[in-house]
């Protein structure tokens, strides 16, 4: 079982570390907020006084942090100091692409290893260890990470070389967002064409409308039993952090000079719908806007 530091014990970080604990690693944990030390020490967490205190005598660092910034903070603010050559650095905060490579490029520098590895599967997935991690870095790298994210999640895919991984997941959510604002929009436009919610979900499930944002998220509540429209739109995924990567895709077509028109409008969309105060919703909830009913 390999000793690992834990940086980052939010609503994330602190499930996936005590997953960590139950398959039997040990783990030294540090957050900068307080409460989070302690919720971690109650669930098995070494709870230290510092991120370099955590990943001293580690063989792998996690971090689980807000973005980029934090990210590039702590790794040159003396954890890649602390840990002994050879330790391997797996981020697995949803950061922008250029980061991640900087990242890659800090740990390789102090002789570490590196993987970027961001997750699906939100706050649920963290604490039932099911979530997917989709991993950029060196294959070995990856080897070596595998076992560790598996007691963290159930998919682990090596999506390629440093970055790789922030690539996947922000193509991912775009794909998803603007997917989310399609489905809202066919039920709004079903509405005023006076077609029931269920007729068109039972066409379309079984048609080339289908998408996983129908069939297993659907924005209209009492279609889908799991949907967060069912319970008030209470998230499941948060707009403000669909509205994070839409930002980080678009940020990312920028700098690779791809053209993203409808990644741009979903980003806007949101803009506008965490702009109504619903950033703390489920991004489903766009059907509201949609609908021309911001800010309910
Ligand atoms: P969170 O805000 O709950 O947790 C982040 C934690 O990092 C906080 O507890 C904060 O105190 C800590 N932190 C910040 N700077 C630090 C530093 N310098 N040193 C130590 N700790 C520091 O956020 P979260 O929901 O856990 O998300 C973490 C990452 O996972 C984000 O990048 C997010 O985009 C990504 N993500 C979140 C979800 C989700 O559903 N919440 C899903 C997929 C991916």
């Amino acid at each position: 079982m390999a000793k690992i530091g834990f940086i980052g014990l939010g609503n994330m970080g602190l499930p996936m570390a005590a997953n960590l604990v139950k398959a039997g690693h040990a783990v030294a944990g540090f957050d900068l907020g307080r409460d989070n030390l302690e919720r971690a020490s109650n669930r098995g967490v070494e709870a230290e006084h510092s991120a370099e205190r955590a990943a001293k005598d580690a063989d792998v660092v996690v971090t689980m942090l807000p973005a980029g910034k934090q990210v590039l903070d702590v790794y040159t603010g003396g954890v890649l100091k602390a840990a002994k050559p050879g330790t391997l650095f797996i981020d697995s905060s949803t950061i922008d692409v250029t980061s991640a490579r900087a990242a890659h490029r800090l740990a390789s520098q102090a002789d570490m290893a590196a993987l970027d590895a961001p997750v699906s599967g939100g706050v649920s997935g963290a604490e039932a260890a099911t979530l997917t991690f989709m991993a950029g870095g060196a294959a070995a790298a990856f080897a070596q990470a595998k076992p560790i994210l598996e007691s963290m999640g159930r998919r682990v895919i090596h999506c390629g070389e440093a970055g790789a991984g922030q690539a996947a997941k922000i193509c991912n959510n775009m794909m998803l967002g603007i997917n989310m604002i399609g489905v809202s929009e066919a039920f709004t436009l079903a509405e005023k064409l006076g077609l029931s919610h269920q007729a068109l979900f039972d066409v379309a499930a079984a048609s080339s409308g289908q998408s996983w944002a129908l069939t297993s998220y659907c924005p209209v509540p009492g279609l889908v039993p799991s949907s967060p429209a069912n319970n008030d739109y209470k998230a499941g995924f948060a707009s403000a952090l669909m509205l994070k990567d839409l930002k980080l895709a678009q940020e990312a077509a920028a700098a690779a000079g791809a053209s993203t028109p409808l990644g741009a409008a979903a980003a806007q969309l949101f803009g506008l719908h965490n702009a109504w105060g619903e950033g703390g919703t489920d991004f489903s909830g766009i059907i509201h806007l949609i609908r021309g009913k911001g800010g309910q």
